[in-house]
């Protein structure tokens, strides 16, 4: 069999894989397509890293509608990423979610690269950002640690950094301005156990920021 033949057969899999998962949820629910189609109210807005073993809704039990997604590598926010920030509005002013979560993963390919200065292609101009981040703390990823523990804490500095960064956003900041009840998270994934852990790094007001994050980095420092 040629190759473009074997990649037709693996597609044509997917599709009647989806045909039985819809199936399915029909089974359980006859409404259940037509209550989504005509609304979607998810209280959760999950940035996440693009990476294909961390499947969002799937790992927080949820159902489709249940959850706001937005993703790409080593789940950055940049305060001139359009994208992200188009995300952000729709679900914060349009939707009305409650929580928005920062979660990263530990064993993240982007975050090492960042660290090790690994060349892997236009993605390096992406990752300069966890670059950033990695230079900025270097103070807490000195020597002491190994190269594993350096990685992990990187992973958790990351997403600290990318909640401040929501926070600091003209959209987080006119909601909290408004009243809007909107708290902003930062979790990291385990991909061996597939546990998510709270980094404590939750803020629901813009004085609650730096002093989140310094005791959030209060604690490396007490442990080093
Ligand atoms: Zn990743």
């Amino acid at each position: 069999m040629t190759q473009p033949e074997k990649t037709a057969y693996a597609l044509e899999e997917l599709l009647e894989s989806n045909k039985k998962w819809a199936g399915t949820m029909v089974a359980k629910e006859s409404e259940f397509f037509k209550k989504l189609e005509a609304q979607q109210s998810p209280q959760y807005l999950w940035i996440g890293c693009s990476d294909s073993r961390v499947p969002a809704s799937e790992l927080l039990g949820l159902a489709p509608g249940e959850l706001f997604v937005h993703r790409n590598i080593a789940n950055v926010v940049v305060h001139s990423d359009l994208n992200c920030l188009s995300v952000l509005q729709f679900a914060i002013d349009v939707l009305k979610v409650k929580h928005v979560m920062i979660v990263g993963h530990y064993g993240c390919s982007g975050v090492h690269a960042a660290m090790t200065g690994k060349r892997i292609g236009l993605a390096d101009n992406w990752l300069r950002h966890v670059q950033d981040v990695h230079q900025k703390h270097e103070r807490y990823l000195g020597d002491v640690l190994n190269s594993q523990e350096r990685q992990n804490r990187l992973c958790e500095i990351n997403v600290m950094e990318q909640v401040v960064n929501v926070c600091q956003t003209t959209i987080v900041q006119d909601a909290w301005e408004r009243g809007q009840p909107l708290s902003v998270h930062g979790w990291v994934y385990g991909l061996k156990d597939g546990l998510l852990h709270d980094l404590k790094m939750t803020v629901t007001s813009p004085d609650e920021l730096a002093p989140r994050m310094a005791t959030c980095l209060g604690r490396y420092e007490d442990e080093a």
